[in-house]
């Protein structure tokens, strides 16, 4: 085990891509750290950077504390997962998997290889595969074999690239979950790289966000969900995404209010310092709202204009002012054209700048960023 930290990392491809523009990480001793960005931001680089597989134009890499800019890729005791990973064709499974356990080098008896590799591929869900030809797996089968090779060898570092991009949602949500409960993960130092917003909040005791080669925001799941630093980040987080509506903070007769969606809507802004005539973006995440005009919060009126079933759920899609709002809701009779209230909890409004994007601070901020997530507890099934 050991820390992970990138020093102002910077990588040029030729003369034209800048694919890292000098990035800082500091990762703790068997932390799990979810890098997630959009295709293109430059994950697959950051790892290839911490391997050796790259050398950083400027800047550098620490493994425990110790600059590994002229330490060879395979003796840096780091293990990484490709995206588009190689098995050998003519080998089974289980060989495959066993490779690394017979080198010199990770040698284990072969009664001692054979349990970590049953309990490795258990947890994966492809110990019934072992005796298997790579030929006759499916893409998400090849894939998790190929992180089971990984796994089972013992590394300092383990840098795991969308190792579960090939699997359907089902699956995946239910990796998501195994992958937390296998040792390996839990001991080891990891850098784990994904574009799904879910498995980075159910893996990540911290995540980074990272887009065209800039790290957007790191912290906490609570801090990124509940505290982003600007609408690219709020927008990565939520599926269907927040909602955001452009308006301007007018005077009301008990202070401030936000005024979006030519009136359609019209929010209290008490819980900020904002004044008049500023151009904000409202934020409202569609598990927030509540469908119905509740006593005690702001309410927007609009027509449906989608509705789409969710299991026991439903996503209604409102059109309000010209603009369309998202509410997640229990399921019910809607018709396309119903005129509806959708209730606002004040506190769950989150506000940037029209014109830079950036978060504007509620001034409860700190006590906000510690509440749980509800998109977690919501199955997804
Ligand atoms: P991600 O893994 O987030 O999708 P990458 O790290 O693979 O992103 O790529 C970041 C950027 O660098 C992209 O614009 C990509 O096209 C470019 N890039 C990656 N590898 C190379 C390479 N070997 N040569 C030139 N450009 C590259
Ligand atoms: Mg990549």
């Amino acid at each position: 085990m050991a820390t992970l930290a990138l020093k102002g990392v910077r990588k040029e491809y030729g003369k034209s891509v800048v694919a890292l523009k000098g990035l800082d990480l500091d990762i703790g001793d068997g932390e799990f750290f979810v890098l997630l960005g959009p295709s293109g931001a430059g994950k697959t680089t950051t790892l290839k950077c911490v391997a050796g597989l790259e050398q950083p134009t400027l800047g550098h890499v620490e493994i425990g504390g110790l600059d590994v800019s002229n330490i060879e890729p395979n003796a840096r005791k780091v293990a990484m997962a490709f995206e588009n990973y190689a098995l050998y064709p003519q080998e089974t499974v289980y060989d495959n998997i066993a490779f690394p356990l017979r080198s010199r080098r990770y040698y284990r008896e072969p009664g001692e290889a054979q349990s970590i590799i049953e309990r490795v591929t258990t947890t994966l869900g492809i110990n019934h595969l072992l005796q298997r030809l790579p030929r006759e797996l499916s893409g998400g089968q090849k894939q998790r074999v190929a992180l089971a090779r990984v796994l089972v060898r013992p590394a300092d570092v383990l840098l795991l690239d969308e190792p579960l991009s090939h699997l359907d949602a089902k699956l995946r949500a239910a990796m998501r979950a195994e992958l937390k409960s296998l040792g390996e993960l839990q001991s080891t130092t990891s850098l784990y790289v994904t574009h799904d917003y879910l498995e980075a909040l159910a893996l990540g005791d911290r995540i980074a966000v990272l887009n065209e080669g800039e790290l957007v925001q790191v912290g906490t799941r609570e801090e990124i969900w509940h505290r982003p630093v600007n609408t690219f980040v709020a927008k990565a987080f939520g599926q269907p995404q927040i909602n955001l509506v452009e308006g301007e903070v007018i005077p009301g007769h008990d202070g401030p209010r936000f005024h979006g969606a030519n009136g359609a809507v019209d929010l209290p802004m008490h819980g900020f310092d904002v004044t008049p005539g500023r151009k904000v973006i409202t934020g409202m995440r569609p598990r927030d709202l509540v469908m119905d005009a509740k006593p005690g919060m702001a309410h927007i009126k609009g027509s449906v204009w989608v509705t789409e079933p969710l299991g026991r759920q439903q996503e209604v899609t409102l059109e309000a002012g010209g603009q369309h709002i998202a509410v997640i809701t229990p399921l019910s009779s809607l018709a396309i054209g119903d005129t509806v209230t959708i209730s606002v909890p004040v506190s769950r409004i989150l506000l940037f700048d029209a014109e830079s994007g950036q978060r504007i601070p509620a001034k409860d901020d700190a006590a906000g960023a510690a509440r749980p997530i509800a998109e977690m507890e919501v199955s997804r099934g």
